[in-house]
């Protein structure tokens, strides 16, 4: 995993003042490593019946779409405000200033629908913890939450539904 990690490149100071960020464009781009990322992160679940994975916009559609693509399940879209076109049911969550708020179809998950739900990166698990939510307010079943990566020392696996969350590098 270590090659993996180190493709990864720490942007300083963004998006604000004081934060490392996590740039994973420069694993994406990689063909080698796009590949195994998915290919890693897949193996996991094969064999498991998932109907859909759920991404997180905007980088969570891509590692959602591939796994979707890899496991035959449909892929559904969770995204910012005013985005989907038919009806939605929102949740607004807690940042560590204000507050954001994610959108998702109302009839993109059936009742009992196991879901994988896919995102880049765990940090605070704000964000993941919200998209739990909306999965289990449609009825969704949480298969797991995956992740590209985490960064351990923010603890965001305490917001999420215990021993359902995988981060295939680790920070
Ligand atoms: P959380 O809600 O867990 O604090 O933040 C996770 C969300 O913010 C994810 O959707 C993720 O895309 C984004 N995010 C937060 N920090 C980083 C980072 O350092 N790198 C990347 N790629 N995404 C981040």
């Amino acid at each position: 995993m270590e090659d993996l990690k180190s493709i990864i490149r720490n942007i300083p100071d963004f998006p604000k003042k004081g934060i490392l960020f996590k740039d994973i464009t420069t694993l994406l781009a990689d063909a080698k490593s796009f590949q195994r990322m998915v290919d890693l992160l897949s193996h996991r679940y094969v064999g498991e019946k998932i109907d859909k994975v759920v991404g997180v916009e905007a980088r969570g559609f891509i590692i959602g779409a591939a796994l979707a693509y890899k496991l035959g399940a449909g892929i559904v879209l969770v995204r910012k405000p005013g985005k989907l076109p038919s009806e939605t049911f929102k949740k607004t969550y807690d940042l560590e200033y204000g507050t954001d708020t994610l959108e998702i179809h109302t009839d993109a998950i059936k009742k009992g629908e196991r879901i994988l739900i896919a995102d880049d990166l765990l940090a605070t698990g704000g964000t993941m913890g919200a998209v739990v939510d909306m999965v289990k307010e449609l009825g969704g079943e949480i298969v797991e939450c995956c992740f590209m990566a985490e960064l351990e020392f923010l603890d965001g696996k305490k917001k999420l539904p215990e021993g359902k969350c995988f981060s295939l590098l680790k920070f």
